[in-house]
């Protein structure tokens, strides 16, 4: 039975000799008992509301290649019952299994969701990196959508797009438009209760015609999904520039003729996976990690030792990472000048080296060159991923902050790596919690009162662009700067009163009050706490 339902048992069985094969299976006992369940005939366990038990059961069908069960619970996964509970975990599931139209069906669902509110029940030990791809699929299909809904409206007739309520068209246009807005899914627009809604009131004759409306429908649902099939993403700006500065050619580190010469002596050999052989001594590596210490405190065993040839008692030892990234690591603890490090494609495999070899001295002197501007400040999310990784708590803090004044809607996949969702989600949830105590400082007084004359007043202008600053970067440096302000005086709006009413002397200044209260707000402002404890 196991033969015919998978081709790994079939192998694995025939190269077993003994009375009762043994196969050990690397899974709960459960889980195996399930996916026999399934390979049985006429056996359809119920896996329930229990989708950790599901997935486990689906992980060992794709592990054994079972492929009639892994098909039934292919379609099991994307079920409307599964799709409402479980949409992110299903969409990182399928994606890791290569299920691309199971992917495409869970990240549509997920449309319904505001993924900086995700709870940790719905995304479960999945990776930030797969919600940063939904983020990034969120924004483009709610533009796709929207684009999609500009083709219905420019097929009405020209009365009705300048008449929203006049027809129903031109209202499921207005309602949609603002549904897509808050869900980037067709789901709601095209389902029956949408769509039946607001049908009593008026009609145009010519657009709300039975006919024409089912086909344009039609129309719509078609262009909506295309753009679904589209295979080629846009990408924000600033993960192309990401993708280009990880691929450009790394500039060489300068390095002096002194330490060319430096790993040439040594009692032991490191070999790096590139055969390199760096010579070192073994005092400096013992004293500069536990690692080490405890390597070299194991009996070495030397079987081939030449007495005529004492370069063959050099002990060597092999290591997995490039002769490059060795070399930097080593400078950091040698007593020789330190490397410097540009970009994070330099800096990320030494700081890997030294987390294993538990080098903590280099280790701090990395998460050092990580606080510089041109990493922290270029990609704040990425040093946050970085310091959960290896454990720099003090790090993690500092970039938290950072993370504030960089749009998070706009992260990058390469600068998530290594990052769980959940710890994503808790910059998002941050960010969000900041905004909210922002907004409620900000509008917590009324702004000081416009011009008399033109009720035109610069501080309500400012409050409008703050508050939505603020949603995307909750920091106090932006909106009270000094550019921010001054857009906030409309030159042309002021000119444009004076057509309407006259020349007056206006009121719509900055004045020592308009200066108090700014420098009150940003008081407050700056009192909230600005990190998150890792
Ligand atoms: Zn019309
Ligand atoms: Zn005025």
């Amino acid at each position: 039975m196991l033969k015919r339902a998978s081709p790994v048992f079939a192998s694995s069985l025939s190269e077993l000799t003994a009375e009762i094969p043994l196969i050990h299976i690397d899974a709960e006992g459960r889980t195996i008992d399930m996916l026999l369940q399934y390979i049985y005939p006429d056996c359809r366990p119920e896996v329930g509301s229990d989708f950790d038990a599901f997935l486990a059961v689906l992980q060992l069908a794709v592990v054994y290649q079972v492929g009639h069960v892994m098909q039934i619970l292919r379609k099991m996964l994307v079920t409307p019952e599964m799709l409402t509970q479980f949409p992110i975990r299903i969409y990182a599931a399928a994606t890791r299994w290569r299920f691309t139209a199971e992917a495409e069906i869970a990240a549509e669902a997920t449309g319904r969701l505001d993924l900086a509110r995700a709870s940790e029940k719905e995304v479960g030990n999945i990776s930030a990196t797969d919600l940063v791809k939904l983020m990034g699929r969120h924004v483009r299909r709610k533009s796709d959508i929207l684009e999609a809904l500009k083709g219905w409206k420019s097929s009405l007739c020209k009365t009705c797009q300048s008449m929203p309520g006049d027809s129903w068209s031109m209202r499921y246009y207005v309602r949609a438009v603002d549904e897509v807005k808050k869900h980037p899914a067709t789901d709601v627009i095209f389902s029956e209760e949408f769509i039946n809604q607001e049908t009593g009131k008026s009609n145009c004759p010519e657009c709300d015609n039975y006919f024409v409306l089912s086909q344009r429908l039609k129309d719509l649902k078609q262009a909506a999904a295309h753009s679904m099939r589209r295979q080629s993403p846009s990408y924000s700006r600033k993960s192309v520039q990401s993708t280009v500065s990880t691929i450009a050619p790394i500039t060489p580190i300068p390095s002096t003729p002194q330490l060319e010469n430096i790993f040439s002596e040594g009692d032991c050999i490191l070999r790096s996976i590139d055969s390199q052989d760096i010579r070192v001594y073994r005092r400096i590596l013992i004293e500069a990690s536990m690692f080490w210490k405890h390597l070299f405190s194991l009996p070495q065993s030397q079987p081939d030792v030449d007495p005529a040839d004492p370069e063959s008692a050099v002990p060597i030892v092999d290591c997995t990472e490039r002769g490059r990234t060795l070399k930097l690591l080593l400078q950091l603890i040698y007593p020789v000048p330190k490397p410097k490090f540009r970009t994070f494609a330099q800096i990320e495999p030494v700081l890997e080296a030294a987390h294993k070899f538990e080098m903590d001295a280099a280790l701090q002197h990395l998460a050092g060159i990580l606080r510089e501007a041109h990493f922290i400040q270029l990609d704040p999310v990425r040093v946050y991923a970085l310091a959960c990784r290896y454990d720099l708590p003090e790090l993690a803090r500092l970039s938290s902050s950072f993370t504030l004044r960089s749009d998070l809607e706009q992260t990058a996949e390469e600068s998530v790596f290594g990052l769980s969702a959940i710890s994503f989600l808790r910059l998002l949830q941050f960010r969000d919690t900041r905004a909210a105590q922002i907004t409620a400082i900000l509008t917590e007084r009324a702004p000081p009162s416009p011009c008399e004359q033109c009720k035109i007043a610069w501080a309500s202008n400012w409050l409008r662009l703050a508050l939505e600053e603020v949603c995307r970067r909750p920091v106090s440096d932006t909106i009270f700067g000094l550019s921010f302000v001054t857009k906030s005086f409309d030159v042309e709006q002021v000119r444009r009163s004076f057509d309407r009413i006259g020349y007056h002397q206006c009121n719509n200044i900055f004045n020592i009050a308009d200066h108090d209260w700014l420098q009150e707000l940003k008081k407050k402002i700056d009192m909230l706490p600005e990190s998150l404890d890792p």
